[in-house]
């Protein structure tokens, strides 16, 4: 069984629908179809929650009507037949009466918040079934709230996925075509809940882990991994094959082809992943696997992650401080704050974060026995990617070289043997990417 994936571009036009119904009954495998909401939905959907925080209901409303008709005009080039629309009218009915009941709730809790953004995908998944059983495919919708969930901490249970996506499949072996939604889940107040942005590659491989599926493929609007960010750089080219790791690294440090987080299940599972163009299906796209096949490249690509924060930590106690690092990690670790990026001198540690949420409560504990720098805000970790064994010379210095002329705050290197991390201020980052494209590939 494969799991395939289509992201908001690939659902967003009924064109578009149309052919990724070609793609998944192109050929005899059985799959589990995973969808986003269509392109700018999730941002509407977004920006009424930000309007009803505000108190902006009428705002809120308007922006809800005015979504609704793009959903009217869809559905009406979508489906071919009377019956296929009123169908697809229905659905719309429904999703737009209990978005509508949302706006009149006060106050506007987290709780509608999740609820309210979770209806795009919601939208997405019954509108393509029902074109499906329109077109005489058939298909079965899964609804990802039966199986989908997340611990305290927001991080997916996988062997809880794997037990309920047996129960729930059980009665459609004979169902070629299985849509869900990606995204959505339940948390483990049994409220309805979500993977946070670009989380439907992480559904993709959360579920392809969990059945085991012998392939996951991201359906997306480009052909693959490129060896850079195409919104940045000009002249990149899309990677025909990479490692989990690598992936994984690229993912990471912002790669917005795929979620963060995408690669760790598919990994844990041993299931290859393929980046696919559903613009230009017959492009290769990116294999993401064990092992590869191509081994001699040494720099393979670059990705870069913004808003990261430095904190610059002195010990106190003078010379041979050990248990220094220790404390310091165990107050991140009571934060769950994950740290990035980490630079020691015998006395000094500086580290990087991401998630800033606890970051006056960490000073202050670290405070007790550290002296502590002004934090560096806005800054950007620029991550490049390959195979960077320690016998081979000159890697580092291709790398400075590139970076000539770019002032870079902190270096990681060694961490593994395939990333190099460069942490610089966020306002040379398109600089950076470019640079170590001119002197990399
Ligand atoms: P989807 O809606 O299908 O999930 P996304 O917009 O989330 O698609 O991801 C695809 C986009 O990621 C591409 O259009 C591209 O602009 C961007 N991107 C950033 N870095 C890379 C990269 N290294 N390789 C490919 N695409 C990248
Ligand atoms: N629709 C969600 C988002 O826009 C999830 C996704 O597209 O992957 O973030
Ligand atoms: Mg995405």
């Amino acid at each position: 069984m494969h799991v395939w994936k289509f992201g908001g571009t690939s659902v967003g036009k009924p064109e578009r629908m149309h052919s990724i119904r070609n793609l998944v009954t192109g050929d005899s495998t059985r799959k589990i179809i995973v969808l986003s909401a269509l392109s700018g939905t999730t941002n509407a959907l977004l920006s009424i929650a930000e309007s009803l925080k505000a108190n902006q209901v009428d705002e809120a409303a308007e922006k809800v009507e005015h979504l609704k008709a793009h959903y009217d005009s869809f559905v009406r080039e979508l489906y071919k037949t009377s019956e296929g629309l009123a169908k697809g009218q229905q659905i719309i009915e429904n999703e737009f009466s209990f978005i509508r009941s949302l706006v009149r709730i006060r106050p506007f809790t987290l709780k509608q918040d999740k609820e309210l953004v979770a209806e795009g995908e919601l939208l997405s998944t019954q509108m393509f079934q029902a074109y499906l059983d329109e077109q005489g495919e058939k298909s079965v919708l899964l609804p990802a709230l039966e199986f989908m969930r997340i611990d305290a901490d927001g991080e997916p249970e996988l062997d809880v996925i794997e037990q309920k996506l047996r129960e729930v499949l059980k009665p459609h072996i004979d169902k070629q075509l299985i849509v869900t939604q990606g995204f959505i889940c339940r948390n483990p107040r049994g409220e309805v809940d979500n993977l946070k942005r670009g989380g439907s590659d992480y559904t993709a491989s959360l579920v392809g882990g969990a059945i085991r599926a012998e392939e996951i493929q991201i359906w997306t609007d480009i052909d693959g991994m490129h060896n850079n960010d195409p919104r940045i750089v000009k002249n990149t080219f899309p990677i025909r094959e990479l490692t989990f790791d690598e992936a994984a690294e690229l993912a990471y440090f912002g790669a917005k082809i795929l979620h963060p987080s995408t690669i760790t299940p598919a990994k844990m599972r041993g299931v290859p992943v393929r980046l696919k163009n559903t613009i230009d299906p017959q492009a290769p796209g990116t294999l993401i696997a064990d092992k590869v096949t191509e081994t001699g490249t040494v720099f393979k690509a670059v990705a870069a992650k913004d808003n990261i924060t430095a904190l610059y930590i002195h010990s106190t106690r003078m010379l041979n401080a050990y248990g220094f690092l220790r404390r310091i990690f165990e107050i991140f670790e009571k934060y769950k704050t994950p740290v990035d990026m980490l630079a020691t001198s015998e006395v000094s540690v500086s580290v990087t974060i991401d998630n800033t949420d606890n970051l006056a409560a960490i000073q202050a504990e670290l405070g007790q026995f550290c002296d502590l720098e002004e934090p560096d805000y806005d800054q950007s970790i620029v991550c490049i990617v390959g195979n960077f064994s320690a016998d081979h010379p000159g890697i580092a210095l291709r790398v400075l070289k590139a970076m000539e002329g770019i002032p870079i705050r902190m270096i990681s290197y060694g961490g593994t043997e395939n990333n190099i991390s460069l942490l610089i201020l966020g306002k040379h980052k398109a600089e950076a990417l470019n640079a170590l494209n001119e002197g990399l590939f």
